[in-house]
């Protein structure tokens, strides 16, 4: 029995999913694999493990789990569940990559997808589990499409076993065709059960235009314009990187300063309240309008809840919004760089590498009086439920990684996002209350975004997924039952590079072009494959971490790769200055720390260690230092990024250990700089492992074209590759260089570079 305090319950019997219990539950008593659907917010990941508690799935043997795809949602899942349900975080746990509070009195775990499927390698029947959910599956993250995979065939042999097992399948969108008319994946469809979310209507609000530049001094006017006239209630703007997130919260607190006189705001800044309430409260008399006049006037008003035909009916004759154009209350004036200081705007940047103490905030209730505004990426759009938000103002954006297949080149870019997930984004309006969403772009765009995102699995090389299936003895990955397969080519391109790596046996094949295509694509894995796969980093530095233990090198090679497998350990130095004062101030903090990276490259052989070398560096000086916030900070490292670093080598020198145990190597944490002799060494070990990333200096005589000047070429692009400016090697441009990868920016620039002795290429 669970001893719920009565605020929770009371809240609890407001969520949709509530009305369904008894449905869902007999569902999942009568069926090994069920599809739950239900809206974001509808209660689906707080209460659907709860249900199981109270039903005794955790009773016996086995516990419950639920993954999640994103790190912030696990945590904050696991730690809402056990406050709902009264129960202390021994019971309610989580386990992320690094950490978790998982004990031996863990009911229900939250977990992200790769903690899962790591433990499938040591127990492929996850005996522990008497359920899985898998949640958050509408995102098509990769390892959750694995997961889903494999699932469909652990669940079966459990129950042959007689140790049955349940697998529940979470999703915010309706598209679950992929999960149940799959008949590879599900022979026989599972049922899937639809919540009815619906709980306040929300409004959509077209642009008239749409901005193809400056959509965030779009969405910044669009805020203000809502804070200044539109009755109280939160306000989420999606934006589609830290950048803009930074910029228009800086703008924000800019035009809404807490503090009279104060018009830099920081990221920490408390209100003064009981000013901040009085002047609320005298600036809503003056100013607020009503709702309706807003529509009737300006906009055009769509409610989301609609069926899709009334909506598509609707779109022609809307009436739509111009704009920046609007003049609506009795400030229609400029409102950039002018601060008004009546109306106190609480705003705070959410974004996946904000610290978790800044992400926490979100949850908080504003302080009294203040209006609330989060200015985020999509990671608002559907994992975390901000209280409390009343508008959406959506860039209709999203920013995501673009590889190419053939050359290898990544990029960032940012693209319209699909219907689905402008719908999900809007939905996060209508929570407490009607709500409404503000759209930067004219219906016609909305009518030309495709229908859903695709899967993740669709846009990224393999070569992980690949080594992980092989080590479960998947030998056949291209018969795997995905959800969505990735395509043949990346599979063969997977295999090509974990053969060169030495983690899979080229098999034998007859000659003939086709053979040799299907024979590439069932490669056995070898020893050095299943040593690499006990490694929780990609193969390139798996196989780095294999070779380490020549020349006592490990230690120097742990701290390598896990710098960088890290997402960005340095600040970004060309962060845009706000004003000339903050600019020359930028330009010296920039100076010194260019300075720092320049120490941490060190001097003759270590030099040509490159990119890596300042990485080892830093890591060094920062663990000398104790990884301190101050060092972090003074330094232009990102905290985060070295606490990170700092468990990932925890952990890879626990895995290199278990793997051979007579190397006996252990986390010093003052690690002295390697000698000569080791840096040579490293180098050839990162070349083993980067051995496909190699580039040769453009000669004088090859040069015919300018731009062709310092560059590198590639065997797999025609145009050059370059080293970036702020790249330890840009200076010395070594003749041979082996690069972690080419981003494509304002030119093609090769990330992480370390030289290469012209002797050593093959
Ligand atoms: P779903 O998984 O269907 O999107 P959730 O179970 O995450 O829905 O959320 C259900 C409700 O629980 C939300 O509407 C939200 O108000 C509430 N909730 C979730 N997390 C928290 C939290 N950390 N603090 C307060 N309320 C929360
Ligand atoms: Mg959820």
């Amino acid at each position: 029995p669970v001893d719920r305090l009565p605020e929770i319950q009371e809240a609890r019997l407001k969520l949709p999913v509530l009305a369904e219990e008894q449905v869902i539950m007999e569902a999942v008593r009568e069926n090994p694999c069920v599809v739950l659907c239900g809206e974001t917010g509808s209660g689906k990941t707080t209460q659907v493990p709860q249900f199981l508690y109270e039903a005794g799935y955790a009773s016996g043997s086995g516990i419950i789990g639920v993954t999640e795809p994103r790190r912030v949602a696990a945590v904050s899942m696991s730690h809402r569940v056990a406050k709902e349900m009264n129960l202390p975080t021994q019971v309610v746990s989580y386990q992320i990559r690094y950490e978790g509070n998982v004990t031996s009195d863990t009911k229900i775990k939250f977990m992200t997808d790769g903690v899962l499927l790591k433990e499938i390698q040591t127990d492929f029947l996850l005996q522990k589990y008497s359920v899985i959910i898998i949640d958050e599956a509408h995102e098509r993250s990769v390892y959750t499409d694995i997961l889903i995979g494999l699932l469909s065939r652990i669940v079966p042999l459990r129950n042959k076993k007689g140790l049955p097992m349940k697998l529940l399948v979470m999703s915010a969108t309706l598209r679950v065709e992929d999960f149940t008319e799959n008949r590879k994946l599900f022979p026989s469809p599972p049922p899937a059960i639809k919540v009815d979310a619906r709980q306040f209507p929300v409004t959509i609000h077209f642009n008239k235009r749409t901005p193809l530049e400056d959509y965030t001094g779009e969405a910044f006017h669009k805020t203000c314009k809502i804070h200044r006239m539109l009755p109280p209630g939160g306000i989420l703007v999606f934006l589609t990187g830290q950048a803009e997130v930074h910029s228009v919260c800086r703008r924000l607190r800019k035009a809404f300063p807490f503090r009279k006189g104060n018009t830099t705001a920081g990221e920490d800044e408390e209100v003064d309240t009981s000013e901040a309430t009085r002047k609320f409260k005298k600036s809503k008399q003056k100013k607020t309008v009503s709702l309706p006049r807003i529509d009737l006037d300006n906009y055009s008003a769509l409610p989301v809840d609609e069926g899709d035909e009334d909506r598509q009916a609707g779109i022609g004759e809307e009436e739509e919004d111009e704009g920046s154009d609007l003049d609506l209350g009795d400030d229609p004036g400029d409102t950039e760089e002018k601060a008004d200081p009546s109306i106190p705007l609480y705003v705070l940047p959410l974004y996946s590498l904000l610290a978790p103490e800044q992400q926490a905030k979100v949850f908080r209730p504003p302080p009294p009086g203040t209006r609330l505004c989060v200015v985020a990426t999509n990671v608002a759009e559907t994992s975390l439920t901000i209280p409390g938000i009343k508008y959406v103002v959506d860039c209709g954006r999203v920013k995501k990684r673009y590889y190419d297949r053939v050359t290898g080149v990544s990029s960032f870019k940012v693209s319209w996002t699909s219907q689905a997930s402008a719908n999900q984004r809007a939905g996060r309006a209508g929570r407490t209350e009607p709500g409404h969403c503000y759209r930067l772009y004219s219906s016609a765009v909305f009518g030309d975004f495709s229908q859903f995102s695709e899967a993740e699995i669709t846009r990224r090389p393999v070569e992980d997924l690949v080594l992980q299936m092989k080590d479960l003895n998947i030998d056949k990955v291209v018969n795997f039952p995905f959800p969505t397969s990735p395509c043949a080519e990346a599979l063969v391109a997977a295999e090509q590079l974990l053969i060169s790596l030495g983690a899979l046996k080229e098999p034998p094949h007859t000659g003939r072009v086709k053979d040799l295509e299907r024979a590439k694509l069932s490669s056995p894995i070898t020893p050095l494959g299943r040593a690499m796969a006990s490694f929780p980093v990609a193969p390139r530095y798996a196989k780095m971490l294999a070779l380490g233990k020549q020349q006592d090198c490990l230690p120097y090679v742990i701290a390598v790769v896990a710098a960088m497998t890290v997402r960005e350990i340095f600040e970004e130095l060309d962060r845009p200055a706000g004003s000339e004062d903050e600019s020359s101030k930028l330009a010296q903090r920039r100076a010194r720390l260019t300075q720092m990276r320049r120490l941490w490259a060190g001097q003759g052989a270590s030099l040509l260690l490159g990119d890596l070398m300042v990485m080892l560096g830093a890591v060094g000086a920062c663990e000398f230092a104790g990884c301190t916030p101050k060092f972090c900070e003074e330094n232009g490292l990102r905290y985060k990024a070295m606490v990170e670093i700092r468990r990932l080598r925890g952990q890879l020198t626990n895995a290199v250990n278990a793997v051979c145990p007579e190397v006996g190597v252990f986390v010093d944490p003052k690690m002295t700089p390697p000698t000569e002799s080791q840096v040579v060494c490293l180098r050839q070990i990162v070349l083993a492992g980067l051995g496909d990333h190699l580039a040769r200096r453009v000669q004088e005589e090859e040069i015919l074209d300018p731009k062709w000047k310092n560059g590198y070429k590639t065997p797999l692009l025609d145009e050059p590759v370059f080293i970036h400016p702020t790249s330890a090697l840009f200076k010395t441009l070594p003749q041979f260089v082996v690069y972690q990868e080419v981003m494509e920016t304002t030119k093609m620039y090769m990330r992480g570079v370390s030289a290469v002795d012209a002797e050593w290429v093959p």
